[in-house]
């Protein structure tokens, strides 16, 4: 599975707004061994919307987008994806009942077009319910894509993807993603010996150019930090591939210079 993440958002392109759900949900992809090889940010613009979404089809095949399903003329994702897939829109009958809900409880009366226009999804859809605010996410598949349409506003769309994307997503990747860390001495520790990133990407050698398990330093504050990453179907898989890397490194490296390995756990 190779996702890609399309941001929508004018506001995101005239920089009133930072892309964290962008950076959120690549992290959460990443934790699940999903790769992602492209970001795109377009605005509420339907042509533009629909060429970053046909370009995203060309290079992977689940695309995940978020913002513009809000009751405003802007908001135009699932309008372009519904054509995209040739799906009808149809009204979602407990969506709009929880507008409703939502309403009664804010104290206002009738349901205008505008704001019922969020409970409208794409026919053979899966709807995903927002607890959080009033547009719902869709998931559709069609002939090996997938695409998964989520909120804009961070806090409604962070529990939207924690409540249902995850555990879809999982499914369908088959893959889990382990990291170990190899987290070196400072230089201040041992200012004499070689512990610093360049000496220790020198030692690591061509164990840096490996695809799985990767390798890789960092030069952090408090001593380099080097992260063997393995994708496999289970834990246990990937841990078998990651344990000979690191007695490798360990012998290179020498124990001695190193402050601790332990296993990454996703936040
Ligand atoms: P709404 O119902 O609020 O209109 P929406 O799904 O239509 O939601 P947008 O209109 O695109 O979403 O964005 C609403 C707000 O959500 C933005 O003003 C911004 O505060 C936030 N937002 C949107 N996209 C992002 C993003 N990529 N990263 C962080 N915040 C975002
Ligand atoms: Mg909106």
């Amino acid at each position: 599975m190779i996702a890609e993440i399309i941001s929508v958002g004018t506001e995101l392109l005239l920089g009133n707004i930072l892309n964290t759900n962008a950076q959120h949900l690549s992290k959460h992809l990443a934790d699940l061994g999903i790769e992602v090889h492209f970001q795109t940010v377009v605005g509420d613009n339907p042509a533009r919307i629909m060429a970053a979404v046909e370009t995203a089809y060309t290079r992977a095949d689940t695309v995940i987008m978020t913002g513009g399903l809000g009751p405003t003329k802007d908001d135009i994702t699932k309008e372009m994806l519904a054509e995209y897939f040739h799906r009808k829109l149809v009204m979602d009958e407990q969506a709009l009942a929880m507008l409703e809900n939502l309403l009664t409880a804010a104290g206002r009366q009738s349901l205008k077009d505008s704001l019922a226009k969020q409970a409208l999804v794409p026919e053979n859809s899966l709807v995903l319910y927002n607890h959080h605010g009033t547009a719902p996410g869709i998931i559709m598949e069609y002939d090996g894509r997938t695409c998964i349409l989520l909120p804009g506003p961070p806090k409604e769309m962070e529990p939207m993807f924690a409540e249902y994307c995850m555990d879809y997503l999982r499914a369908r990747s088959h893959r889990v993603l382990v990291s170990v860390n190899i987290k070196m001495l400072s230089i201040e520790e041992a200012p004499r010996l070689a512990v610093g990133e360049a000496p220790v990407a020198d030692a690591l050698d061509e164990l840096l150019d490996q695809e799985n398990p990767t390798v890789a330093t960092y030069a952090k504050d408090d001593g380099c930090l080097i992260r063997v990453t393995a994708a496999a179907a289970d834990h246990d898989a990937a841990m078998g591939m990651i344990e000979p890397v690191i007695a490798e490194i360990r012998h290179r490296l020498g124990d001695e210079y190193i402050r601790y390995i332990r296993e990454e756990l996703p936040e």
